[in-house]
């Protein structure tokens, strides 16, 4: 298949198209214009539209499936070229709201959480994108194009602030290389404009891509996915703990270079009886000690065939209270859209299982 035009830094497209100011007028019409075919650059020259037309694609993606919450959440899902499936999501954290006037008060604020791979090489206990296996790496054309269709398909205009969060299917640090890529087209300011301290990469914490996506110095935040204080209960939970174990995650954090105004985020999965006790809080307080933390508390998202549960809420706040009231940043990662598939491979399940 045609590579994506949407996988090509400005910089990069600027080397290949001569001259070099097209470059920039590609990009406008692709992140600005979110125009689906070639034909459509009317400032291009005819014979570079044909050409661009032979040699590459601009529709790496086709949303086959929307769900729409009613908190406002909508997942989608998206076909790719050799009939593989992936899911994003775009999450409304703020509704927008009007003065008594009808003037506009504040904007909806969006973040979207995307894929990175088709399933997961990680193979998580608790997680539906597990179960599928591993299939494939997407490319950066392809999780770039996931914003760019989801900001086209509801009129969420070109230089709209808006969060990316790399928490959908796949491991990002196992796609160092496309994930990298991708954010740099994200952040570029012809493009879609959307700054690295906009963008969190969340890794099961592959210790040696943390220390080399680090030294890429993209400026993204940085989420780790810990769930477990305790190498014992994390290798049943993530059987990747063999490999990269507790101690060796909070080194390479201690390493990471943090923008001095962030914090890196520790998701921590709350699963009913198996890692909800304060026990639990306790040692997690000590883990973090001397690192620029905050923790994300969320509830695990029950599904057909798991035996795993959902926490209760008096567990979660008491787990929460117990580290607030130490000094740690902790919120409650809120349950959106719990009444379409929420967790993330959830919707792409019910779809291969239809
Ligand atoms: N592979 C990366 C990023 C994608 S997973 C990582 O693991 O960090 C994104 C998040 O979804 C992880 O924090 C994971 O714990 C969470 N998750 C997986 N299955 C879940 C479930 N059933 N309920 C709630 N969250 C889940
Ligand atoms: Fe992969 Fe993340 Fe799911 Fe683990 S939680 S299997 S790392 S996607």
């Amino acid at each position: 298949m045609k590579k994506p035009i949407q996988s090509f830094t400005r910089a990069e497209l600027a080397e290949i198209i001569k001259p070099a100011f097209r470059a920039k007028q590609i990009y406008r019409w692709v992140y600005h214009k979110y125009i689906e075919n070639f034909e459509e650059m009317k400032n291009l020259p005819f014979d570079l539209k044909k050409e661009l037309a032979e040699k590459y694609t601009l529709n790496p993606l086709k949303i086959i499936k929307i769900e729409q919450s009613r908190d406002g959440s909508k997942k989608y899902l998206f076909e790719l070229h050799d009939g593989h499936t992936v899911e994003a999501v775009l999450l409304l954290m703020k509704k927008e709201q009007y003065h008594e006037n009808g003037t506009l008060k504040h904007q909806a604020k969006y973040t979207v959480c995307i894929s990175c791979q088709v399933g997961c090489k990680v193979g998580c206990a608790f997680c539906l994108t597990a179960k599928s296996g591993f299939l494939r790496d997407l490319n950066a054309g392809e999780i770039v194009e996931q914003i760019r269709l989801i900001k086209k398909d509801n009129d969420i205009d070109a230089n709209r602030r808006l969060n990316i969060v790399y928490m959908g299917m796949g491991e990002p640090l196992d796609n160092l290389q496309a994930v990298a890529q991708s954010s740099r087209i994200f952040s570029d300011p012809d493009g879609m404009s959307i700054s690295p301290n906009r963008q969190t990469i969340s890794t099961s914490g592959l210790s040696t891509k943390i220390a080399k996506l680090g030294a890429m110095e993209l400026g993204v935040n940085l989420a780790i996915s810990l769930h477990a204080v305790d190498d014992e209960l994390r290798e049943q939970l993530m059987p990747i703990n063999k490999a990269y174990n507790i101690q060796s995650i909070i080194d390479a954090v201690k390493a990471f270079p943090i923008n001095e105004r962030k914090r890196v985020m520790f998701e921590y999965l709350v699963i009913k009886d198996v890692n909800d006790d304060l026990g639990a809080a306790k040692k997690l307080l000590a883990l973090l000690d001397g690192i620029k933390a905050k923790v994300n508390l969320i509830y695990f998202n029950p599904y057909g065939g798991t035996d795993f549960k959902r926490p209760d809420e008096k567990d979660m706040i008491a787990f929460q209270d117990y580290l607030t009231k130490r000094g740690l940043h902790c919120t409650i990662r809120e349950s959106k859209g719990l009444d379409i598939s929420a967790a993330c491979g959830q919707l792409r399940d019910n779809e291969l299982n239809s």
